[in-house]
């Protein structure tokens, strides 16, 4: 039986931390405190912190009752079994895991996961109400060859086949390209305004404009930091961002959040 998603959550901006593999359980538990402590009185805003799957049940006490929600780096499509290794999605809400990251270049590039794999994991998130953050981006390579939009056009198709997205279930689609990620280089302005519009065209062709207007956000990441933010804040179609590097310090984050 699906629960319901409350309603209060459609559409708000969203700024996501991905703290990746990185520190330590004590310095997790620090940084926890420290979200806590001190990204406080966002009502208009999404928050979602995504430590290492080993750290979602500490973090996740630190954070409740607190402004910041949590979220999984990565999910498993399949409800329980022979899956060595592999976390379920029912696991991951009982964790009070709201979201999960789905596709993370790094998965794709260093773990082979497959546009079909990503398929099977946002059907998993979403049948379990959990909200998927499906990563889609070309490398630098695709972008010389002039196959962005061509990459970004087949993710999106084959990432959401035969997906529906209906009532209060949401997505998040974040653009962002592999060359951005932890470079220190990122997408100007005006590209990210243009990739924007074609991703949401392609989920128009896909759904309702009333779903995309109310239950998708599209967000970038990609080096973002509190230095190059306000380039990209002002962009109407941005709803929000994925950081990595600059989320690992509270006072950095904070910033983004704020210039969003
Ligand atoms: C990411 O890995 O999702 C990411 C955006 O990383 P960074 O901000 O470090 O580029």
């Amino acid at each position: 039986m699906k629960k319901i998603i409350p309603k209060k959550d459609i559409k708000k901006p969203i700024v996501i931390a991905n703290w990746k593999m990185n520190l330590s359980l004590k310095q997790r538990g620090d940084l926890a405190f420290n979200f806590k402590n001190k990204i406080k009185n966002i009502d208009n805003k999404d928050i979602v912190v995504c430590p290492s799957v080993i750290s979602l049940m500490q973090v996740g006490e630190i954070i409740r009752d607190g402004d910041i929600q949590l979220g999984a780096q990565d999910i498993f499509w399949e409800e329980t079994g022979a899956y060595t290794g592999e976390i379920s999605p029912a696991i991951l809400y009982d964790l009070n895991c709201r979201y999960a990251i789905v596709g993370h270049s790094e998965r794709r590039q260093y773990l082979g996961e497959t546009d079909e794999m990503i398929n099977k994991k946002i059907d998993a998130c979403l049948e379990n109400n959990i909200i998927p953050i499906f990563c889609i981006g070309e490398t630098m390579n695709e972008r010389h060859n002039n196959q962005t939009d061509n990459i970004l056009l087949s993710q999106i198709r084959k990432g959401l086949a035969g997906i529906d997205v209906v009532g209060e279930e949401k997505i998040v689609v974040a653009y962002e390209p592999v060359w951005a990620i932890g470079s220190g280089q990122v997408v100007t302005p005006e590209e990210l305004e243009r990739v924007l519009k074609l991703i949401r065209q392609s989920l128009i062709n896909i759904y309702p404009l009333t779903i995309v207007n109310n239950n998708v956000r599209i967000i970038y990441g990609g080096s973002v930091n509190p230095d190059n933010v306000l380039g990209f804040s002002k962009l109407d179609l941005l709803d929000g961002f994925l950081v990595g590097g600059a989320s690992l310090n509270v006072d950095q984050f904070n910033k983004i959040i704020k210039a969003l």
